[in-house]
């Protein structure tokens, strides 16, 4: 039989939908999932595709219908199930074969895998893929880590799969190690950021401005068509114009606010944290979808302290320019607080991560695509050795102009009782970038005088001690 060009392990939603992308793009792909059936009943489904599947029953089948040098694709749940995969593909595979772990792995474990496998092991590839199932589908964003001589034999297949920006694939090779796995990392910590200041000026319209979800889903349409022109803005308009068959209410409205998450958005603010890079938009994000958890709590909290009513009167038309430069001004911090965690990762592991080619790929395919992307990508072609977004020409530019409406915005709602904490830290961190002269003195002062951690001083080189004893 006509070997296969790649395989892949674990027909979960991410793994089947990709296997019929790559079988659609006429590779030959060998499946394998660890509950039989589930094999069985995706060939049956893949229609016309099936020809150019393999299913296979047994790892040792899966390894055998490959042609070498063997590429496995390895998209099962993150943690241990993957090292479970790694350790029985080990013993099948030889050393110029390639595992490609495709899940979403905290990148510590891709440096951990690739290190254990550097020795006798099949080479190792950790690779972000973005875009949820229809990504997946029809064109993911694709980021690769690890060897790039391993990552030229899969090339062809990421190049013919991914998700295309005005012809150019989303896909590239970004660096060494765990690049690929920690850029995934970011990019969807900033999703959270993204995702919770449209939620942020969502609440404000409907707590603030008291208007419906069928009120509200016109705006985000219209904001679609501008600046803000993104995936998450169109979608955010189409959930909200969407209403519930069964109550005849607004979807959104009959859905508790109670959001999950599985770690990658934790992990970005862990690493940031880690690096000493400031990433607070992102860092209010994922506290907010843990407050969110806490449903009992605020229901208590409710009780106790009262919700403020709505207090900003009718959403004008100025008030929705506000709200829309607001909005712009906070994706803007988020978007370069990530940036520059990805460029102190970058440093601290040595990757050289092409950051314009980064927002390149995430153009198209990724849950965060959108014009604005192309816009980063130009800024950091323009200004290569800037790593703070907000220093470049181009975003100094923008954030100079929106930063008076994430400020009136913000302040607005700190009167009005409405929460806006991934607003709010947006603002806190381009105020604190702003001022040459921050407080650290006086934080200084304080280590010397408790800690005796001495400080350095304004106007000569060295370290010095306060007398602080006669204070
Ligand atoms: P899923 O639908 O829950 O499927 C999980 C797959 O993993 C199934 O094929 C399952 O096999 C297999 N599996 C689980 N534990 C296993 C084990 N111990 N040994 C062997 N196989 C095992 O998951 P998914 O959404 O496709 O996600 C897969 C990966 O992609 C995850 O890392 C996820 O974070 C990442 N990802 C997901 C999305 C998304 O939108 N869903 C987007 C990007 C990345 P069985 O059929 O035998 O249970």
């Amino acid at each position: 039989m006509e070997k296969a060009d790649i395989g892949l392990i674990g027909l979960g939603v991410m793994g089947a939908n990709l296997a019929l992308n790559i079988a659609e793009k006429g590779f030959r792909i060998a499946v394998f999932n660890r509950t039989g059936s589930r094999t069985q009943a995706f060939v049956e489904n893949a229609g016309k595709l099936a020809e150019n599947i393999v299913a296979c029953d047994s790892l040792k089948a899966l390894a055998e219908a490959i042609e070498h040098p063997r590429p496995i694709i390895v998209m099962v749940s993150a943690g241990q199930a993957v090292d479970d995969q790694i350790a029985a593909l080990h013993t099948l595979l030889e050393q110029d074969d390639i595992i490609i772990d495709a899940g979403n792995a905290n990148f510590r474990d891709t440096r951990r895998r690739m290190a254990e496998l550097a020795e006798s092991g099949p080479r190792f590839i950790g690779m972000g893929v973005s875009g949820g199932e229809e990504g997946a589908r029809h064109g993911p964003s694709i980021m690769v880590g690890g060897a790039q001589e391993a990552y030229r034999r899969i090339e062809p297949v990421l190049e013919a799969i991914a998700a295309r920006h005005e012809g150019e694939a989303c896909q590239a090779w970004l660096g060494p190690d765990g690049a690929g796995h920690f850029v995934k990392t970011i990019h969807n910590g900033i999703e959270y950021a993204d995702m919770q200041m449209i939620a942020e000026i969502y609440g404000i319209l409907r707590d603030g401005h008291g208007l419906s979800a069928s009120g509200i889903a016109p705006i985000f349409a219209k904001w679609n068509e501008g600046r803000l022109n993104s995936y998450l803005i169109e979608i955010t308009a189409a959930v909200l114009a969407k209403t519930d068959s069964g109550s005849g209410r607004p979807m959104v409205d009959v859905i508790l606010d109670r959001a999950g998450q599985k770690g990658t958005g934790r992990w970005s603010a862990i690493e940031a944290q880690s690096l000493g890079i400031p990433a607070t938009a992102i860092e209010a994000a994922v506290a907010a979808r843990s407050l969110s958890a806490t449903k009992k709590e605020r229901e208590r909290a409710e009780n106790r302290f009262g919700t403020p009513a709505p207090a900003a009167g009718p959403a004008t038309e100025e008030a929705l320019t506000i709200l829309e430069g607001a909005l712009f001004a906070g994706k803007i911090v988020a978007y370069a607080q990530g940036f520059s965690v990805m460029a102190a990762a970058s440093r601290e592991f040595g990757w050289n991560l092409p950051l314009g080619t980064v927002a390149r790929i995430w153009r198209a395919g990724c849950i965060i695509r959108s014009q604005f992307l192309g816009e980063i990508a130009d800024a950091f072609d323009q200004a290569p050795e800037t790593e703070n977004l907000l220093l470049t020409p181009a975003f100094s530019d923008l954030i100079e102009a929106a930063h008076p409406h994430l400020r009136r915005v913000v302040a607005r709602c700190a009167e009005a009782g409405i929460p806006v904490p991934s607003l709010a830290a947006a603002l806190g961190h381009f105020d604190t970038i702003r001022r040459s002269r921050g407080t650290a003195d006086l934080i200084q002062a304080q280590r010397d005088f408790f800690g005796a951690h001495g400080f350095e001083r304004v106007d000569k080189e060295g370290t010095y001690h306060g007398d602080w004893s006669d204070t």
